[in-house]
């Protein structure tokens, strides 16, 4: 079977891999709940369920069961002109647990593109309204994609440094942690003038820049200055909804809610790619008009996809049901207690947690970044145990499948402590 993994290398280009260091790819043969089965016999406890989409385990037979039988009624079908019943039925039951103010659902097909969706909205609002915006507002470090417009917000890094030239100009706002709050929002009042379409957030977590926390009370006075200048406020809840935070969107913990949405990774409980785009009735009446030239001209092959439908209305029900509401604060409360537990260790810093979320710093040394040697023996140390967790650089975190066991997270726990004291 590692003649799969040769195969793999000789025609496959892996995302975010430097192919000429990378050792040959895992090949994985099947999952079931959090675990993944190597083709070697091994296995692995997926704690960063498979890059932040799984919610209810692999290869859920409820999800399977409802997917397979929409295969077998209608697969596809053109979105313009012509509506199915899970794209229908997805978009009633979001907007039943969305912010109250969400109103309409743009469907795409991965979080990048959602992102994509809302910026293009933003953008449009103001032009079709006759009075168009140049400037966006983002947060320092945030990640909102890898199209280019979702590069674009995003913060600039080694990432983004060979596109530089390409993206279009944002104002960033320093990251509101705690001790900075005051200063990031003096910096707001000056940043979020009239000449501002949109200010782009990931709410109270970001993911990929580092599981970075911050707090419901400093974002809704951000948003608030925003207000005064009519700034659309973009929530991507790519990472954070679904639960991640311990509600079923973190804007549940706003007083302030967003105007536009980005949903995707947990929408179909990481089934099937499926991105959607959430906005205001004020938003979507912007683009009525006799006028065609107000159109969104935006859409994909595959927008509003049966499948990926079906299989986000399979989670859903399993989310909302009683059993997965539990487990959702049991494994948030395993891991407060594991937070207060690492406070006891030297080579820990910044613990911080929210819901499932958990995050923590190695610390290590002079050199933190994303390319710090410390990730590699994290992720090793902790892979030749059977526990797939990816840091983020020198950021250890965890962000586990709502199915995951008391006895599996114990494990886990236990081989991170071990991993602490050879540090
Ligand atoms: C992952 C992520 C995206 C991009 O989603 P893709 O489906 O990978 O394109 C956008 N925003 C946030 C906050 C994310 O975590």
């Amino acid at each position: 079977m590692s003649d799969l993994a040769e195969r793999d290398r000789a025609v496959i280009w892996h995302p975010f891999t430097q192919m000429q260091l990378a050792p040959l790819p895992t090949p994985i043969v099947r999952g079931e709940g959090s675990i993944l089965y190597g083709a070697d016999g091994r296995t692995y406890l997926d704690m960063i369920s498979s890059w932040w989409v799984n919610l209810h385990g692999h290869a859920h037979p409820y999800i399977a069961e409802r997917v397979s039988e929409q295969l077998r009624t209608l697969e596809h079908v053109i979105f313009a002109d012509f509506t199915h019943q899970p794209a229908v039925e997805l978009a009633e039951r979001l907007l039943e647990i969305l912010p109250v103010n969400q109103a309409k659902v743009f469907y795409s097909d991965n979080g990048s593109t959602a992102v994509e969706v809302a910026l293009k909205m933003a953008f449009q609002y103001w032009h079709n309204l006759g009075k168009p915006r140049q400037n966006v507002v983002a947060l320092e470090n945030a990640y909102h994609g890898d199209t280019f417009g979702a590069m674009a917000v995003g913060g600039r890094s080694a990432f983004t440094a060979p596109f530089v030239p390409f993206l279009f100009d944002v104002d960033y706002l320093p990251f509101p942690s705690a001790h900075q709050e005051s200063d990031v929002l003096a910096q707001a009042e000056k940043l979020l003038t009239d000449n501002v379409a949109a200010l782009i957030i990931e709410p109270l977590v970001q993911g990929a820049g580092g599981m970075n926390m911050y707090s419901p009370d400093t974002l809704d006075k951000l948003i608030q200055i925003a207000r005064r200048h009519n700034v659309l406020i973009i929530a991507d809840e790519v990472m954070t909804g679904f639960g991640r935070t311990g509600r079923l969107f973190a804007s549940d913990y706003l007083r302030e809610k967003p105007d536009l949405m980005c949903l995707s990774k947990g929408l179909t409980g990481g089934t099937m790619a499926l991105g959607v785009t959430t906005c205001t009735q004020a938003i979507y009446d912007a683009f009525l008009s006799d006028n065609k030239f107000k159109t969104l001209f935006h859409g994909h092959s595959f927008t509003a996809n049966p499948l990926a439908c079906a299989a986000a209305l399979a989670s859903m029900d399993l989310l909302l049901s009683n059993d997965t509401q539990h487990s959702i604060q049991r494994i948030a409360q395993r891991n407060a207690d594991f937070a207060q537990r690492l406070t006891t260790y030297p080579t820990v810093e910044n613990i911080r947690q929210r819901g499932s979320l958990l995050a923590f710093d190695l610390k290590a040394g002079e050199q933190t970044s994303y390319f710090n040697s410390i990730r590699d023996v994290a992720y090793t140390f902790l892979l030749e145990r059977g526990i797939l967790m990816r840091p983020l650089g020198n950021v250890l975190y965890l962000i586990p499948p709502y199915c995951t066991s008391d006895e599996q997270l114990d494990y886990v726990y236990q081989q991170i402590e071990q991993l602490l004291v050879t540090l």
